[in-house]
């Protein structure tokens, strides 16, 4: 399998001594789509701006393709689109031209780069607002201008910095389509994300860091079978109440009215018992929404045991 990123032993400090990555290796098979996930300061962007180049690393190795970034860049460089979280655009240009001139720093010919930006613009709902200065467009718009921008010299790694912050629920699922879609046509994608459940919907495989370091690194699926707690919501034809409130031993009951209740199971049997209790005591059931983030709960989780951890350990040097 070709490694698209390769990431070893990654040291960062910034010049005012703020330590921002601890010994960070990751590794991203060519065609993977990627969660870096991580809690506001673990140090997301400041990997993301190393494998770019951006930010300078103070140890370690980074290879895009087998190729080390220390040694070929500009090589490197083109295998890589990038969308920061910041708006980089020139405001005052027009949306195509900021297509076309990004193509041009990548030596992609003018028509080539024609092509391909009607390509993106209209399969991203932008085609309309080509002749638009960027100052004009609207938030969301902004954010798949971006994306627009980093696909124009065709990169085989495509690396998003929380893509869908501030987009509206119909717009984030036009990004998702997009995203997996390309995916699915051979782009390896690396995603940041605030939203567990955008992970959780596109991402095979997953790395949570925290505090600069990795936590966590395994496949989606993986992660997520960890944990056998889900909850439900379930509503019933007939009213529940005190009376006739079944007790299931290790699942956790709550009545929301009476028509609804909430259920929490730590098996996957469980959901079965819950429904033999309630037919028991004759009411019905007329649907059920699973109502968990598992992705959520298990981020929360283990970064509050891995923020125990460091704390004990600070103490203990005290
Ligand atoms: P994330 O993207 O996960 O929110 P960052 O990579 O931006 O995290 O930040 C990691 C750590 O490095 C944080 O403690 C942050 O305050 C610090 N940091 C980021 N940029 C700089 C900088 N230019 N100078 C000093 N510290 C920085």
């Amino acid at each position: 399998m070709e490694v698209a990123l390769n990431i070893s032993n990654l040291d960062k400090v910034y010049p005012n001594g703020q330590i921002a990555l601890q010994d960070v290796s990751l590794a991203v098979n060519h065609g993977d789509f990627f969660a870096l996930l991580g809690p506001n300061g673990a140090g997301k962007s400041t990997t993301i701006g190393i494998i770019t180049s951006l930010i300078k690393k103070t140890a370690g190795k980074v290879h895009i393709y087998g190729l080390d970034i220390d040694t070929h860049f500009t090589k490197a460089k083109k295998y890589i689109g990038l969308v920061p979280q910041e708006f980089s655009f020139n405001q005052f240009e027009p949306v195509i031209e900021i297509l076309i001139n990004q193509a041009g720093y990548y030596g992609v010919a003018p028509k080539q780069a024609r092509l391909y930006a009607e390509q993106y613009l209209k399969k991203l709902g932008l085609w309309e607002k080509r002749h638009q200065e960027a100052r004009n467009l609207s938030g969301g718009m902004k954010r798949r201008l971006m994306i627009a921008r980093a696909m124009l010299h065709k990169p085989q790694l495509l690396i998003l910095d929380e893509p869908t912050a501030g987009v509206d629920i119909e717009i984030r699922r036009m990004i998702w389509n997009f995203l997996s879609e390309l995916n699915q046509q051979g782009t390896t994608i690396i995603l940041t994300t605030h939203y567990l459940e955008e992970a959780e919907k596109l991402c095979r495989n997953i790395a949570i860091i925290d505090n600069g370091k990795i936590i966590t690194n395994t496949t989606m699926r993986g992660l997520l079978n960890s944990s056998d707690s889900e909850s439900f919501t379930l509503y019933l034809a007939e009213p529940i109440t005190a009376d006739n409130m079944p007790t299931i031993d290790s699942v956790t009951l709550k009545q929301i009215d009476p028509y609804t209740l909430e259920v929490i199971t730590n098996s996957k049997t469980d959901l079965a018992r819950v429904f033999t209790e309630l037919s028991r005591h004759n009411i019905r059931l007329l649907s059920l929404r699973n109502t968990s983030s598992r992705l959520e709960e298990l981020f929360l989780k283990l970064v509050a045991e891995h923020d125990t951890t460091l704390l004990a350990g600070l103490e203990a040097k005290r």
